[in-house]
């Protein structure tokens, strides 16, 4: 036998036992976003890789140690996507998109790649769903971002989630806090984790989301950056407060909820789920007034949120929370002699066409283990077709929940299987 390949370490294939799950969460996660008014967006799975390394951070442990970078055949750089906002900013900026409304609101449910350590429940292909609101620095947008995603969550049945909301400052504030930051941790800093004690001088905030439990222990008093925010920056945290309050979205305050880019600026939000002990993020995202800029736009603001399908599929799970039904066939063709294996060829598409799903025995299988399919797979039907039927063209129905038995005259099909549903 020839050797057997697997799918690539850290990855999976969805089979269909599952992939209904899927289809299902993806369309009521479409429906929140149409709901909102977003325009889905499609980029390519892979991009020039300096677009990350600009777009997420050269020295961001995704750029340094995650991403699958490769040389095409003409010797460019490129990557598979980390993650989207990059990609969704690059497109703005190469198709000018504020020439098609000031503010674009763009929506993606997309796979993307990171090559991590394999662990439970980290995929180096994972998929995400998520938004950029680009073109406007108003606190509103900050609020329907996050209303988004508390909506998708409600609307999927989700409980017992924690908001998380702090603001990263701007170029302007953020130094002082820094400084504010050094100075309370200097008498401490010998005794940070090595990342820290480099963190301490080249990124202080980044010492706030170390999960070590030293660096946490030791970081539990410092002030957070609520108190040292400029007057704009102070003025637009709280306008995004008043906004979830007035939509009743509680939110606690997190002064370790920091982003280590300058880009980021002002909200920065993280959605927990507490269910059955669990303290995973299931979506995160913020504001980010200085990326368009960076990446060759005009000085416009944007703020998204993405958020893991995977992680989302498992709370569901584990939450018996419903996640469509496998589709079965309206009805199963069982037919016996080769001319009725024709005719129900040509009704399998007429029914198909009057918009039934139809199933008709591919295997040459006999007629008692046809019926036995039928009633494997869950059709609602089995139109029976054999010799007699053909000459009198009619089918016999037979109700697989009910057990009844109808002749139905062939034209009448879509008729009968639509009214006795
Ligand atoms: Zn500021
Ligand atoms: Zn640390």
């Amino acid at each position: 036998m020839a050797k057997k390949i697997q799918t690539p370490r850290g990855t999976q294939d969805i089979l269909p036992e599952e992939s209904y799950q899927w289809l299902y969460l993806e369309n009521e996660i479409r429906k929140i976003f149409n709901r909102f008014d977003f325009f889905e967006i499609r980029t390519p799975v892979f991009e020039e890789t300096e677009l990350f390394a600009r777009g997420v951070g050269e020295t961001t442990d995704i750029v340094q140690k995650e991403m699958y970078t490769f040389e095409d055949r003409g010797g460019k750089s490129m990557t598979l996507r980390p993650e989207m906002t990059a990609s969704v900013v690059r497109a703005y900026i190469q198709h000018a998109l504020w020439n098609q409304g000031a503010v674009q609101k763009l929506s993606y449910i997309s796979p993307m790649f990171r090559q991590e350590r394999p662990q439970a429940g980290r995929l180096r292909q994972f998929y995400q769903f998520g938004v950029e609101i680009l073109g406007t620095p108003g606190p509103v947008a900050d609020v329907e971002a996050i209303a988004l995603a508390m909506e998708i969550f409600n609307h999927l049945g989700l409980r017992n989630l924690t908001l998380r909301m702090n603001s990263v400052g701007c170029p302007k504030c953020r130094p002082n806090y820094r400084a504010v930051l050094r100075e309370s941790l200097k008498n401490v800093k010998g005794r940070l984790c090595p990342d820290c004690q480099v963190r301490y001088d080249t990124n202080p905030l980044r010492i706030l989301d170390c999960k070590k439990e030293i660096c946490r222990k030791l970081t539990e008093d410092v002030p957070g950056i609520e108190d040292y925010l400029c007057e704009e920056c102070r003025g637009h945290f709280n306008a995004v407060k008043n906004g979830l309050k007035v939509l009743e979205i509680p939110y606690t305050s997190d002064k370790r909820l920091v982003r280590g880019l300058d880009y980021y600026t002002r909200t920065a939000f993280e959605i927990v789920s507490t269910e059955l002990g669990s303290q995973d993020a299931v979506c995160g995202g913020g504001r980010y007034d200085r990326l368009v800029f960076e990446l060759g736009g005009p000085d416009v603001s944007g703020v998204g949120f993405a958020a893991g399908m995977e992680r989302l599929l498992v709370i569901m799970r584990k939450n018996g929370l419903p996640l469509g039904e496998p589709p079965r066939p309206e009805v199963y063709f069982v037919s016996l002699g080769e001319n009725a294996k024709t005719a129900v060829l040509k009704l399998a598409q007429q029914l198909r066409r009057s918009g039934f799903r139809c199933e008709l025995d591919l295997a040459g299988r006999s007629v008692k283990a046809q019926m036995r399919e039928a009633n494997r797979i869950g059709a609602l039907f089995a139109v029976i077709v054999g010799e007699d039927e053909l000459s009198k063209n009619e089918a016999q129905v037979k109700n697989l929940e009910n057990g009844t038995q109808t002749g139905v005259p062939f034209g009448k099909l879509p008729e009968f299987i639509r009214r006795d549903q």
